[in-house]
């Protein structure tokens, strides 16, 4: 009897590994003796054990996804400090959160100065729509431009352009660190009039609209991709100075205040050390 359970149970194991069902051969057996003990019903532990399977195949692939968009650091928006950032506007950030702007083939701008928190905004948007299951593909915006050009006229710049071509929205952080060559100036334009209508862009830039004309060259160029980006898009501008320095400067305000008041304290306290101090003076 043990040997046939024994032989059900390998056999079982065999069944849903070939079916993918990785979850449900790791957990079958603990839901079981559980279930049979609370006298649960078949159905019921069917259920129970496919939520398991369905939950960690969610998991899983948002990991996937998350790793797919290749993020040079994670960032959240619960460690974005928005009091320190009011041109930020938090309700609409909280809109952005639920990824409708990427149904609806919406872009975002993140405009302001450097260090003011574009790249951490643009990075949690763009993972919080990973965990929503959209594909997303994070770029420097010069690595982007590099890698096109550095594939033109090979068989890798179809494929990079199919990749981009899945996603349902892509980052492309710092445009404008570096001013484009011509072709790289074209490629990008490319690819953004390529997304235009079909994929979600956020992107971010150190720079106002007027000064694109340094990047892109051609006051051409410049119109038309700001005429793709900006139509039906959100712009949200980190006005200020860099956070970095804000909390540099907030911190040494602080170190001044605690060395005062501990100054002041001490000097309470050591009333009777400074007598006995001056006193070789007065001696
Ligand atoms: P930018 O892309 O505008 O140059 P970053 O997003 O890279 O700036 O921000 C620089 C650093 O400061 C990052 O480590 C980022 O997490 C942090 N930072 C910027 N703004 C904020 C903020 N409002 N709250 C918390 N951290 C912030
Ligand atoms: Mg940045």
């Amino acid at each position: 009897m043990k040997s046939l359970e024994q032989k059900s149970l390998v056999l079982l194991k065999h069944h849903l590994k070939a079916l993918r069902l990785p979850t449900v051969a790791s957990e079958c057996e603990k839901v079981a003796a559980r279930c049979a003990t609370d006298n649960v019903d078949h159905l019921t532990y069917l259920l129970q054990v496919l939520e398991l399977e369905l939950l960690d195949r969610e998991k899983r692939s948002a990991e996937r996804r998350l790793k797919a968009a290749r993020f040079p650091t994670i960032k959240t928006l619960d460690t974005f400090d928005f009091a320190a950032r009011p041109s930020v506007n938090k309700m609409l950030i909280g809109e952005l959160v639920r990824c409708e702007y990427i149904d609806k083939r919406e872009n975002v701008l993140l405009i302001g100065n450097p260090g003011t928190g574009k790249s951490h905004l643009a990075t949690a948007l763009a993972a919080e729509a990973c965990a929503r299951g959209y594909r997303v593909r994070f770029f420097r915006t010069t690595e982007l431009v590099t890698a096109l050009i550095e594939a033109r006229n090979e068989l890798s710049f179809l494929r990079l352009k199919a990749q981009l071509a899945k996603l349902d929205l892509l980052v492309l952080d710092e445009l404008g660190y570096v001013p484009a060559s011509k072709v790289g100036a074209e490629l990008l334009f490319d690819v953004i009039s390529t997304a235009y209508e079909r994929t979600s862009l956020i992107v971010t830039s150190n720079l106002p609209f007027e000064s694109w004309i340094e990047v892109l060259g051609s006051e051409r160029l410049t119109g038309a991709t700001l005429d793709r980006l900006t139509h039906r898009c959100r712009i949200i501008e980190t006005k200020g100075e860099s956070y970095r320095l804000q909390d540099a400067k907030a911190r040494t305000r602080q170190t001044k205040r605690d060395a005062v008041s501990s100054a002041a304290r001490s000097g309470a306290n050591d009333k009777p050390a400074g007598a006995v101090d001056e006193a070789p003076v007065s001696q």
